[in-house]
């Protein structure tokens, strides 16, 4: 099967994230390795082109264009959440600082947080946003460590496709 790029799913008004999770993943390829939790509202998972060790996304699971659109209810899990997220991070990856940032800006674009540590031989400020992506290297151990901490279980993957 041909591979549908984000940018022909964008020019049809079609979400490039939406499409991949109703479609097999056929846009941005299976992330269930990266994944670190997952429920109804919200998934959270490692991301596949880091900007730094342990650069982590928090998407919804509706389609809600940008921060503005969110109900408030599921605006306050999320960030409740994301703190969560950023203390575990902090602890596992020995990071300094976790940088927050949702900058959601396109028309098709589908809510997101990232989350991006910022390590002690790294300078403070906004550079840490735009630092080069790296290939994705997947550790384990960190992995389930996080797991363990979210209290989720890859096995309810297999229960939560909608
Ligand atoms: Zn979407």
């Amino acid at each position: 099967m041909k591979n549908i790029t984000n940018k022909e799913l964008t020019d049809q008004g079609i979400c490039p994230t939406c499409y991949d999770r109703t479609h097999n993943h056929i846009v941005f390829g299976d992330n269930s390795r990266q994944m670190l939790y997952k429920d109804a509202d919200m998934e959270c998972f490692l991301c596949g082109n880091p900007r730094s060790k342990g650069h982590t996304i928090i998407s919804t699971e509706k389609h809600y264009k940008d921060m503005l659109e969110l109900p408030d209810d599921l605006c306050k899990k999320i960030y409740i959440f994301a703190k969560k997220v950023m203390i575990i991070l902090k602890d596992v990856y020995h990071a300094e600082s976790i940088y927050l940032c949702t900058m959601c800006d396109g028309p098709m674009n589908h809510f997101h947080i990232q989350l991006i540590p910022r390590y002690k031989e790294e300078k403070r400020g906004s550079k840490n946003f735009t630092k080069p992506r790296q290939e994705y290297i997947e550790e384990k151990d960190k992995i389930s460590e996080i797991r363990k901490k979210l209290n989720w279980n890859q096995k309810d993957i297999d229960n939560s496709h909608f």
